[in-house]
């Protein structure tokens, strides 16, 4: 999966999303990416967030609406990317490891979590020559 959050000068801010899905998935299955509250959520009220890893758990526990709703309570962008994915492995029938979420605010806030190996992502800003790797370990 490829997620893309991005704000604007002027505070707007969108999430892309883009996926082939698992490989070997069986016939007709549509995973998180495409499913607005699942894979991807945006709201000017808290931020963006968007997820990749096992589909089924954020399509189960509305990771990324998870997130967002957590940020527009003011909670830390990090904490609020961990407790979504604690809130994921909860689900009976579950592997945390296999989750991942970014989340960005309107603020340029940014932060993200795994549940097993790090959640690696490129920051550019207008302060940026390149893109800055950001890593961010495991819950
Ligand atoms: N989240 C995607 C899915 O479940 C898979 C991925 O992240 O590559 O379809």
């Amino acid at each position: 999966t490829i997620n893309v959050l991005a704000l604007d000068a002027s505070g707007e801010l969108v999430v892309g999303v883009s996926t082939s899905g698992y490989p070997w998935k069986y016939p007709g299955r549509l995973g998180d990416t495409p499913l607005p509250g699942s894979g991807t959520w945006a709201d000017l009220r808290g931020g963006g967030a968007a997820c990749t890893g096992r589909g089924e758990l954020s399509m189960r526990s509305g990771t990324a609406r998870t997130v967002v709703e957590a940020l527009r309570r003011g909670e830390d962008v990090e904490q609020a990317c961990r407790e979504a994915l604690a809130d994921a492995a909860t689900l009976p029938d579950t592997f945390r490891s296999e989750l991942r979420v970014l989340a960005l605010t309107p603020d340029g806030r940014h932060g993200g979590a795994a549940g097993s190996a790090s959640a690696t992502y490129a920051l550019m800003t207008p302060d940026h020559d390149e893109p800055e790797i950001c890593r961010r370990s495991v819950l």
